[in-house]
């Protein structure tokens, strides 16, 4: 059956890297012998421009109806000034919620040879491959009541999760552990929070449906600890909103390099959503030197998640790999005085590889 993305380039470098992304999907259909239905939507600071919303219901109702949708930045300066409800970030957290996505997937890994622009030693990077599972539509940034109380003398927020919730965000993170090393690392504060206690109690009775599993508590301070001391330790973390919040952040900046780190964010049975962990980088858009590497690892994603062909999301990472290994270089990922490709040229060496 004919697979239809929705690709939704978005603001800045978003457009730029997705027009690469978008020529490797079609390259890809090609080598499989398939045929995707490939539409385009509009999101962000420019939807907001052309339909004074950033998120048109015209490109919810698209993404709604396909199999996977490829994101790639929103924002800008121009439109900081705007009220909340149509800043272009607005219609980021807007298409989130309403496909429904509530795993969002950061895999976090050393490439050789780009260890330098990490803060961290060359030989604790040694084999970093970790892949974060943050929980992504409920806890602490949903739960209600969220408000300024007692004639704004207090403040609370809730952290609410149903069973099912914790459930079908930690089955994702089994699942994928079992595709992998089989290690799962499970984060919580059980020590001092009842959400946490409960996420463990789930944690501990699904882990018995995946024997072949080895499951881990870790407090999240000290996972944030461990973070830095032995990023190789990990290979898949499953955590709740706030805490896979910091925790991915803290996780990005191991490697070094933004323009190499790609997200999926997946639900249950509506389309998953991939995008660049990066911004949409005013300070370069335009010049074509934005690293398009990042949008190609978020296709691989997208290729082995919600489309089902997982040799071609392997083929798409071993080219990668392949062409930094030859020493191929995005101004991003280059050392002082080290020569370095546009975004057209390096997408177009990768995508002779694949
Ligand atoms: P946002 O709020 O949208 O996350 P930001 O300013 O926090 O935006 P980015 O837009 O990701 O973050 O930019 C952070 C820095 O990294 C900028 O200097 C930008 O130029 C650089 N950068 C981000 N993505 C890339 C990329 N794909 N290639 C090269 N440089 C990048
Ligand atoms: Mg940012």
């Amino acid at each position: 059956m004919t697979k239809r993305i929705v690709v939704l380039p978005g603001d800045g470098i978003g457009t730029e890297v997705t027009t690469e992304a978008r020529q490797l999907l079609v390259e890809i259909a090609a080598l499989l012998g398939v045929q995707w239905e490939l539409d385009e939507g509009l999101i962000g600071g420019g939807a907001y421009d052309q339909t004074g919303s950033p998120l048109p219901e015209e490109t919810v109702a698209k993404c709604l109806e396909a199999d996977a949708v490829l994101l790639g930045a929103v924002g800008g300066p121009q439109w900081d000034n705007l009220p909340g409800d149509v800043r272009p970030e607005a219609g980021l957290l807007g298409i989130r919620k309403r496909l429904n996505v509530f795993a969002n997937l950061r895999p976090i890994r050393t490439w050789p040879g780009l260890m330098l622009a990490s803060p961290l030693k060359p030989e604790l990077l040694e084999g970093v491959d970790m892949i974060i599972v943050r929980e992504l539509t409920g806890g602490l940034y949903f739960g209600q009541p969220k408000a300024r109380v007692e004639g704004g003398r207090a403040v609370v927020d809730t952290l609410y999760y149903t069973r099912g919730e914790i459930e079908r965000v930690v089955r994702r993170a089994f699942t994928l552990a079992q595709a992998r090393r089989k290690k799962l690392t499970s984060v919580d504060k059980a020590n001092v929070l009842e959400s946490s206690r409960m996420w463990r109690e789930v944690v501990n009775e699904l882990s018995v449906e995946y024997p072949d599993v080895v499951v881990d508590h870790v407090l999240v301070d000290n996972a944030a600890m461990q973070l830095v001391t032995r990023p190789n330790s990990f290979d898949v973390i499953v955590t709740e909103n706030m805490f896979g919040d910091i925790l991915s952040d803290e996780a990005a900046i191991l490697t070094g390099s933004i323009g190499m780190l790609p997200s999926a964010s997946i639900g249950g049975d509506g389309p998953g959503l991939y995008e660049p962990v990066h911004g949409s980088a005013p300070d370069i858009a335009g010049q074509g030197v934005a690293n398009p590497l990042a949008t190609f690892l978020s296709v691989a994603m997208m290729l082995r998640h919600s489309l089902g062909y997982p040799e071609a999301a392997d083929a798409i990472e071993a080219s990668v790999l392949a062409v930094i290994e030859q020493g191929v270089r995005t101004r991003d990922l280059a050392g002082s005085g080290q020569a370095w490709v546009g975004t057209k040229e390096m997408s177009q060496l990768v995508r002779a590889d694949v």
